[in-house]
């Protein structure tokens, strides 16, 4: 039995991980501060005498003795990580130097959790992991994509440094169960507005596209790589490389809810990326992973989760 730390435990993907590690005979130690994650994604793991709930915000420095560490802690959404930018900064920053330090005192193995956006807007397509990216420094989106880059830059130093055991992995769109109703993402807007019948907002002219991952497959890759040999530190892109255009993604959304939402058109948001599709030849080699999940399917699960939440 492995003891396991989730940061960001609370949230959406962390808390699908935090029941995944349960499952499979870890002890596993959640760790949030309820900013955009919520107690009721982890409710019903409460009672499992192998998980523990901490709140805790993980810019503060955390003590303890385990195996492994996922640092999945920091806010996902646009409109979340562009409430309060200097926090965003600081929860990808100082955070991750509290939990690299913390791998390095413990000798624990840690997973980062990277994100597309280290990309910005993107000049190179497909992205693959030898791509530098192409971030505004100043813009509004840079609160994340720049505290996320630095995440990166202090896993390899930390590595090269002080040979803590890093795992970086870049994390395309996820969807699915347990993404928060007011999340502001682009599959939660759309399902919830249709599911309502109100209109589908697309930002722009909805050709800039995305390419969407259900969240049990990069549940699966997360865990992958994290049992991967110390060799393995990554960067490795992990995400479905099936791409659609935003319009797709409502027109689809639109017909598997069989709704009466019309869509509309409001400004594009600033800095937003008009292409993304992750290069997954590393995930297929190094961990033998690859998604399974095909968007409609996993669009009829998140739509069935949705459809129970706006009901309560
Ligand atoms: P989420 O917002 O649902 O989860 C983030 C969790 O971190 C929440 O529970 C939140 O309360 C917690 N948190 C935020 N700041 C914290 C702090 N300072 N201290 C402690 N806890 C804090 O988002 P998610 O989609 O589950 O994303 C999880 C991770 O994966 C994030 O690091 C995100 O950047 C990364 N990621 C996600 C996606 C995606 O499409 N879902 C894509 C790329 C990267
Ligand atoms: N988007 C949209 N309408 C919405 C929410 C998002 O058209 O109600 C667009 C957004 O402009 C972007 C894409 O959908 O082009 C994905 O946005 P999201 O915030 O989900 O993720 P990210 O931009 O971080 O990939």
């Amino acid at each position: 039995m492995k003891k396991i730390l989730v940061t960001g435990g609370a949230g959406f993907l962390g808390s699908h991980l935090c029941e995944k590690l349960l499952n499979e005979g870890n002890e596993v130690i959640c760790l949030d501060n309820y900013f955009t994650g919520r107690k009721s994604n982890i409710v019903h793991l409460l009672d499992h005498p192998y998980f523990e709930l901490i709140r805790h915000d993980i810019t503060a420095p955390f003590y303890i003795e385990l195996d492994e560490i996922y640092n999945l802690a920091c806010p996902a959404s646009p409109i979340h990580y562009q409430y309060n930018p200097i926090k965003t900064v600081k929860t990808s920053v100082m955070g991750t130097i509290n939990m690299l330090g913390l791998a390095k005192r413990i000798r624990a193995k840690m997973l980062q959790a990277s994100t597309s956006e280290v990309y910005g807007d993107p000049t190179v397509h497909p992205q693959h992991e030898e791509y530098w990216g192409n971030v505004n420094p100043i813009g509004v989106r840079s609160c994340y994509d720049e505290g996320k880059r630095c995440a990166e830059t202090l896993c390899f130093d930390y590595h090269r440094q002080n040979n803590v055991r890093i795992k970086v992995i870049r994390i395309f769109n996820t969807y699915g169960p347990r993404m928060h109703p007011n999340d502001g993402r682009v599959i939660s807007n759309f399902i919830v507005q249709a599911l309502k019948n109100e209109d589908i907002t697309i930002y722009g002219s909805g050709d800039q596209t995305r390419s969407f991952c259900y969240c049990d497959d990069m549940i699966k890759a997360m865990i992958a790589m994290m049992n991967t040999g110390d060799e393995v530190i990554g960067p490795i892109n992990v995400g479905n490389p099936d791409e659609f255009t935003i319009r797709q993604l409502a027109e689809l959304i639109i017909s598997l809810v069989g709704s009466r939402s019309k869509i509309v058109y409001l400004p594009l948001v600033e800095d937003d990326p008009m292409q993304r599709q992750p290069v997954i030849d590393k995930a297929k080699q190094i961990l033998n992973w690859a998604p399974t999940v095909p968007l409609k399917e996993g669009l009829l699960q998140t739509i069935a989760y949705f459809d129970r939440e706006l009901s309560q």
